[in-house]
C-alpha cells in the first residue's frame, strides 16, 4: 500500500512539474544563456527554449506555457529587436506549446511535425499524469506542419528539423544547426535525470534509445546541445544519458520476463543503482519505472 501510494504520489509531483500553478508563474525568471553564433537557451519553466537571431529576425523554439509569454518575449527583445519570424514546436506537450496562441495572434508562424497539428488539434490524455488536455485553439496551432523534414534559411544559417519515430512521443523533432555544431533536441533529451517517456502519445524507451545512439554518431565534442530539460549540454552528457536508459532496459527486462508485475518490481527498487545519479530531477524513480515497465513488459 505504501508502494502504490508513493507511485501516485510521484506522480503527482512530475504532474505539478508540469503544470505551475498562477503563483508560481509570477515567481518564474526566464534565464537567457548563450550558445554561440547569435544562439540562445532560455530556461524558465517548462522545456528549453532555442532562439536564433540575426538579420533575418528571430526564429524560436518552443515556448513553454502561456502565462510566460510576457517574461519571455521581453527575455527576447533583449537580445534582439527583430520580429519573432517562425516557432517550432519540438512536440505537443503544454510545457513547450503553453506559448502557442499568444504567439500565433501576434502572426508568429508556427510549425511543427504532422502528429503534433494532429494531437494539438484535438483533446488528448496523458495517462501517466491521469491529465486531460483540451485541443488547442486557432490561433495557436501550426499553420505549416512536415512529415518527414524542413530547413529554414535565415540569419545566414542553415535550420533543419527531422522528425524521429515514437521516442518521447510520436511527433518528436530534433532541430539542428547545420555547420554550426548546435542542437536542440526536445524532450528525447533530459539532461541528469530520468526522462519522462510519453506512451500514451507514441512514446518508447527503445526509440528514446536509438534516437540518442544516432544522435551520437552525429555530433563531436565541442557540440553544444539544448536538451529538452536541463542545463546545456555536451556529448559525454548525452552518452551518460543514452548508457542510462541502456542499463535501465537491461536491468527491467529480466523482471518483466519472470512475470513480475509493476508493484512487484517496484518493491524490488532495481534501479536503485541509478536513482541517486538520475532520481532527483523531473520523475522521481518509481513514478519513472512506472511510465516504462510496461513498454519493456510488451517488447518481444
Ligand atoms: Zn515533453
Amino acid at each position: 500500500m505504501v508502494r502504490i501510494i508513493s507511485i501516485f504520489l510521484s506522480l503527482f509531483m512530475a504532474l505539478t512539474t508540469l503544470s505551475y500553478g498562477q503563483n508560481q508563474y509570477d515567481k518564474v525568471e526566464i534565464k537567457t544563456i548563450p550558445v554561440g553564433e547569435g544562439i540562445y537557451m532560455l530556461q524558465g519553466a517548462g522545456g528549453n527554449i532555442g532562439i536564433s537571431t540575426g538579420d533575418d529576425g528571430v526564429f524560436m523554439i518552443d515556448d513553454q506555457f502561456s502565462p510566460l509569454t510576457p517574461k519571455i518575449l521581453s527575455a527576447i527583445s533583449k537580445i534582439s529587436d527583430k520580429p519573432i519570424k517562425f516557432m517550432i514546436n519540438t512536440h505537443w506537450h503544454y510545457d513547450h506549446t503553453g506559448g502557442n496562441e499568444n504567439l500565433g495572434k501576434k502572426g508568429v508562424v508556427i510549425v511543427a511535425h504532422d502528429n503534433v497539428y494532429k494531437r494539438l488539434s484535438t483533446d488528448q490524455f496523458i495517462v501517466a499524469f491521469k491529465k486531460a488536455v483540451p485541443a488547442t485553439p486557432k490561433d495557436g496551432l501550426p499553420v505549416v506542419s512536415f512529415n518527414d523534414q524542413v530547413t529554414f534559411h535565415m540569419n545566414g544559417l542553415h535550420i533543419k528539423a527531422y522528425h524521429v519515430k515514437n521516442a518521447h512521443t510520436d511527433g518528436d523533432s530534433i532541430i539542428i544547426f547545420k555547420d554550426k555544431n548546435i542542437i536542440h533536441t526536445g524532450d528525447i533529451f533530459f539532461n541528469g535525470f530520468y526522462p519522462f517517456i510519453d506512451t500514451s502519445s507514441g512514446g518508447s524507451i527503445y526509440g528514446m534509445i536509438e534516437v540518442a545512439a544516432s544522435l551520437l554518431t552525429q555530433v563531436d565534442d565541442n557540440t553544444k546541445i539544448i536538451p529538452g530539460h536541463g542545463p546545456l549540454a555536451n556529448k559525454q552528457d548525452l552518452q551518460n544519458f543514452h548508457d542510462m536508459l541502456v542499463r535501465v532496459v537491461e536491468t527491467i527486462t529480466p523482471l518483466t520476463k519472470k512475470g513480475l508485475s509493476l508493484e512487484e518490481a517496484t518493491k524490488r527498487d532495481p534501479l536503485k543503482y541509478l536513482n541517486e545519479e538520475w532520481g532527483d530531477g523531473f520523475l522521481n524513480p518509481n513514478a519513472f519505472l512506472s511510465t516504462i515497465y510496461q513498454t519493456i513488459a510488451d517488447h518481444k
